[in-house]
């Protein structure tokens, strides 16, 4: 096969700035597909994604392009998940590329995620160019943008062309930029099967799907294929390549293409995005670089909010899983809440998706706990507990002392914002380790930091203090020797399990009376006073009060009846202790989840 009319890329942006839109009509003037056939944004394929705006799933989707020079070339867009919860994924499916089309909206200029996508993308050495889209808005300023692209990123944009994806307006001279610029695969298809595992779904008739960039070798139905990482080996189906959505099957996959390969293979655990795929009979002597082992950084509760949809939860849960290695899930009980789930996610976003999942497609009213990392307890009897919930944390009397998991963060960004941030890590108990200037215009700043301090907002935060231009990029770093508290919530005098969390030390004050004054915005008034408080042990040490709503009953009234009113007063009363009785303060589902969310 001809390397030389091969193009592997993705499209990098802003959200909101065109990539699918651009994405889709690549695919149209590609051939292979024509509008009729085409669905709405093909390569977000979930209801979800498109609603949210997000990607979730990396895909990949092959078109020839007829160049002006007259040869057909192999255009493989591959697709990159979006938010710094998949950041992993992100990083597998930019390795799998050899360039990467920067999409910049021309009426908005360079923003956030430009900047950080852009360092991302050429971390992995890939090829980047940029083009101006809507230009067919009346407020597009493409000389400017075009200004802004070269000051801030530092990338050459003079060339870059003006394009509407909307319209389809000189969407060719992005083609013809993509066979010119970005370089061909030069790999060698002889050697022994080396492929990149850049995603991998669930299929009921196929099985596990895997994703491959092949850096080396070929691959071909009937072969025995080894991963890596997880040792899995399984007799090869299918090869081929997605195009435009549908599965077309091929004769091999050969060294510098990008394809799918099918093999029996029951659980996508053993397909792990980032794992090298050799052959069992001819392995490679080494695995390709970077394989990360993903792993559940927060855990909470997923509950029903009726208790009799606990099967459903885990038949849902079950299915969820086969289309996703990294969520983690284990029954466990709740005195607040019943029977429910432990679930381990990759972040909080991906805690948000699969919940939205599991109540959009599987109809599931679901109540969420408070999210927590695992933490290691050190007891004087010499046990260690692996603590992923906090209702479980041992008696204080038996702790010897706690650890929580620290992270390595990189932060890239632009030197205006470097105090800014550096302020900002500083205030989330971060350790400074360095700061080196890659450019003139971009620093790196490296810290240690809490994972918990990091985990609920810290993305958030870090892109409002650099007006967005800033990128994270975080590791787990082991384990630190930490002052930690468990943190009590108690509403209406009654403890809920499911709200308990654990705090350092020194935040606990602050925290309890943030999460009071939270919560107390998030339950609605009752016929009479809620106390809540937030506890360590036995201490109360933050409180509020949502004031009993003052259901004038006797204003309906006027004068007379004196037996009515009375009536209505006892009434009133039984409707007081009745709730006072169970102690049942309703709390709205989302509450839990949002009172950890701090600003
Ligand atoms: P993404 O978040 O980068 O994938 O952006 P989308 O492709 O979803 O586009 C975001 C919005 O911008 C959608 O409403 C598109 O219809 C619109 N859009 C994309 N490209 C153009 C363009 O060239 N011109 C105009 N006027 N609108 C566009
Ligand atoms: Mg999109």
């Amino acid at each position: 096969k001809d390397q030389s009319k091969i193009r592997n890329f993705c499209i990098i942006a802003h959200i909101d700035h065109g990539k699918s839109t651009l994405a889709d009509r690549i695919i149209e003037k590609t051939g292979l597909l024509t509008s009729r056939e085409m669905q709405n944004q093909i390569l977000d394929n979930m209801d979800l994604e498109r609603e949210r705006g997000i990607t979730i799933k990396a895909q990949a989707c092959r078109t020839v392009y007829r160049a002006k020079d007259g040869e057909e070339y192999i255009l493989n867009m591959i697709d990159t998940p979006g938010h710094v919860d998949f950041n992993y994924e992100v990083s597998r499916s930019l390795a799998a590329c050899d360039g990467a089309v920067l999409v910049v909206d021309s009426t908005q200029g360079v923003e956030a995620q430009t900047v950080g996508n852009v360092y991302l993308a050429l971390e992995h050495d890939l090829e980047v160019f940029p083009v101006l889209n809507k230009i067919d808005l009346p407020s597009a300023h493409p000389d400017e943008v075009r200004q802004e692209i070269e000051d801030v990123i530092g990338i050459e944009a003079h060339d870059a062309p003006e394009i509407s994806a909307k319209t389809g307006l000189n969407v060719e001279d992005v083609l013809e930029a993509i066979v010119q610029k970005i370089p061909a695969p030069t790999e060698d298809a002889e050697k022994p099967l080396k492929a990149l595992i850049f995603d991998s779904v669930y299929d009921a008739y196929k099985g596990v799907i895997i994703s491959v960039r092949v850096r080396e070798g070929r691959v071909k139905p009937g072969d025995r294929i080894r991963m890596m990482a997880t040792g899995a080996e399984e007799e090869v189906v299918e090869v081929g390549y997605f195009g435009a959505g549908q599965m077309i099957p091929c004769d091999s996959l050969d060294a510098g293409e990008v394809g799918y390969i099918t093999a029996s293979i029951k659980k996508v655990s053993d397909t792990r995005v980032g794992d090298t795929v050799t052959t069992a009979d001819r392995p490679c002597e080494e695995p390709l670089p970077g394989y990360k082992k993903v792993q559940s950084m927060v855990y909470c509760g997923l509950y029903p909010a009726d208790s009799a949809k606990y099967p459903d939860l885990r038949d849902a849960l079950d299915k969820l899983v086969l289309n996703d290695a990294s969520l983690f899930y284990e029954p466990e009980t709740s005195l607040a809440l019943g029977f429910g789930f432990r679930c381990g996610f990759l972040g909080l976003l991906h805690l948000e998706v699969i919940q939205e999942r599991l109540e959009r497609e599987y109809n599931l009213d679901l109540v969420t706990t408070a999210p927590s990392v695992v933490y290691k307890v050190y007891k004087t009897n010499g046990e260690v507990i692996e603590l992923t919930n906090p209702s479980n944390l041992p008696d204080p009397a038996e702790i010897e002392y706690m650890e929580e998991p620290m992270v390595k963060a990189e932060i890239m960004v632009t030197k205006d914002f470097v105090g800014a941030i550096m302020q900002l890590c500083e205030e989330r108990r971060g350790e400074y380790i360095g700061m080196e200037y890659i450019e003139e215009t971009r620093a790196k700043l490296t810290y240690t930091l809490p994972l918990n301090e990091i985990i609920y907002d810290f993305f958030d935060a870090l892109k409002s203090r650099s007006r967005g231009y800033a990128s994270l990029d975080y590791e787990l770093a082991g384990y630190q020797r930490s002052e930690l508290l468990k943190l009590d919530i108690l509403v209406n005098k009654e403890q809920v399990d499911a709200l308990s969390f654990i705090v350092f030390a020194d935040s606990a004050y602050d925290r309890g009376r943030k999460m009071c004054e939270k919560l107390k915005g998030e339950i609605p008034r009752q016929l009479f006073d809620i106390p809540i408080q937030a506890a360590v042990g036995s201490k109360v040490i933050a409180r509020e009060t949502v004031k009993a709503l003052r259901k004038d009953v006797l204003a309906k009234c006027y004068g007379g009846d004196i037996s009515r009113k009375k009536k209505l007063l006892e009434k009133q009363k039984e409707g007081k202790k009745k709730m006072r009785q169970i102690g049942s303060v309703e709390i709205p589902k989302d509450a839990f989840l949002n009172v950890l969310k701090l600003d």
